[in-house]
This record gives structure tokens, C-alpha cells and sequence, in this order.
């Protein structure tokens, strides 16, 4: 996979919630989601047709730590280590992963017009550290990463890629932006109306509620790959 050197990285596109470390707990008493009580609307990733596509060594060498804390959105750090000063910044775990999301969604912006007829609205991404609040409810890293409906956030813990090389053996570099377009893949799906209509199936035959669901992460594989 090549990145264009010259790549101007938006960082307005990432609301980076992960602080400045040593924040620590956060949240007590966590509900995992899917687990019952909340909104619901949460989208996971589907991580076995992640799997089946991967290949490569893209090392693990760069992932972070994790700092805690979480909901409260500062750029600056990112701002400062993705600016064009910074000729390092696409070797930037952040960096890489912000510029996925610019070009996920300059694509969509493009695409979305000729495929659907209807305008492409820009969705940010959240980087958070163990756990933050959404708006589907509070989520927390073992969750993996999802898009949430209700405020059309993607959110990802950047630890996850950590788990996608050691526990999953997905090495592979191209890992981490087929994982952000396929949470996008939720988005468009929300824009264009596929999610409530899934919702809707899943309401008027409730025995069928998982193949509606797992149809819908495939549709978002899909657009992954597009
Ligand atoms: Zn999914």
C-alpha cells in the first residue's frame, strides 16, 4: 500500500478524546452495549471477513498504549504531530489512520451522488482510550470498533489494531483502513437509509433479526472493498 508523501492529513475529520495520558478510570460502571439496556444502533465490525482478506506485515510496533479518560475532544496533540511540518507524520500511527478517514470520505463525497443521487454528509471519527460515552451509550475498547447512528460517529480504540495483529494474526497493512471504511460502510448504509430499513425487517420478523444483522456487516464489507 502506498500513501502519497505529499499528503496533506485533516485532522477536523478526528475528535481525539484519548487526552494527554494518565487521566486514568473514567467511567465506572460500564454496561457493554448489545448486553441489554440502551439505545442500540450500535454497529460492530465483523472481523472474520476482515480476517479472510488480510495478508502482509504491517508490524505492531506503533500502537499506543492507551491513556484513559475519554469524552473530552483535544485536537492539539494531533494537530501538531499530523501538521506537513512534521516530514514523519505518515509514518504516525494517528496520522495514517486520520488520513484513511480523509480519503474514505473523499470518495464517498464523490460517490455517494452518482451511486444513491443524494449528497454525502462527512461523519467524524473518535479516538478514544478504554472508554467514552456515545451516543448509543457508554462503549468501551473490547467492543472493537463501531459506527453509531444516533450521532453518526465512527469510534475506534487505535489499541484494537494491537488485538487485530496478536489475537487475529491480521498483520496485514492494509488492516486498519479496510476496518475504517467498513465502519463508513455503517455510515453510508445510515445516509441512504439501508439501517432503518434493516431495523424495520428486524422489528417485523424478529426470528430472522440476526441474518438481517449479519447482512448488513457484510453490505459493509462490501463498501469497504469499494
Ligand atoms: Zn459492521
Amino acid at each position: 500500500m502506498d500513501l502519497n508523501p505529499d499528503a496533506q492529513v485533516d485532522t477536523s475529520q478526528i475528535e481525539d478524546q484519548r487526552g494527554s495520558g494518565g487521566r486514568g478510570g473514567g467511567l465506572g460502571g460500564m454496561i457493554p452495549i448489545g448486553g441489554g439496556g440502551g439505545r442500540g444502533g450500535l454497529i460492530g465490525l465483523v472481523v472474520t471477513v476482515v480476517l479472510v482478506l488480510l495478508g502482509g506485515g504491517f508490524g505492531a510496533s506503533q500502537l499506543l498504549g492507551g491513556g484513559g479518560g475519554g469524552g473530552q475532544t483535544d485536537n492539539g496533540n494531533l494537530n501538531q504531530e499530523c501538521s506537513s511540518a512534521n516530514p514523519n507524520r505518515l509514518q504516525n500511527l494517528d496520522c495514517r489512520n486520520a488520513l484513511y478517514v480523509n480519503s474514505i470520505q473523499n470518495f464517498w463525497q464523490g460517490e455517494l451522488p452518482q451511486a444513491f443521487g443524494q449528497q454525502y454528509r462527512p461523519a467524524d471519527t473518535v479516538f478514544f482510550a478504554q472508554q467514552t460515552n456515545t451516543g448509543c451509550g457508554p462503549a468501551d475498547s473490547g467492543m472493537g470498533p463501531f459506527y453509531c447512528p444516533p450521532d453518526t460517529k465512527v469510534y475506534i480504540d487505535l489499541t484494537f489494531y494491537k488485538e487485530l495483529t496478536d489475537r487475529f494474526g491480521a498483520k496485514g497493512e492494509f488492516a486498519q483502513p479496510y476496518v475504517l471504511a467498513h465502519e463508513y460502510g455503517h455510515h453510508v448504509q445510515d445516509l441512504v437509509g439501508t439501517e432503518a430499513k434493516m431495523r424495520q425487517a428486524q422489528q417485523r420478523d424478529p426470528g430472522n433479526a440476526n441474518r438481517y444483522s449479519v447482512a448488513l456487516g457484510l453490505q459493509a464489507d462490501c463498501y469497504s472493498g469499494v
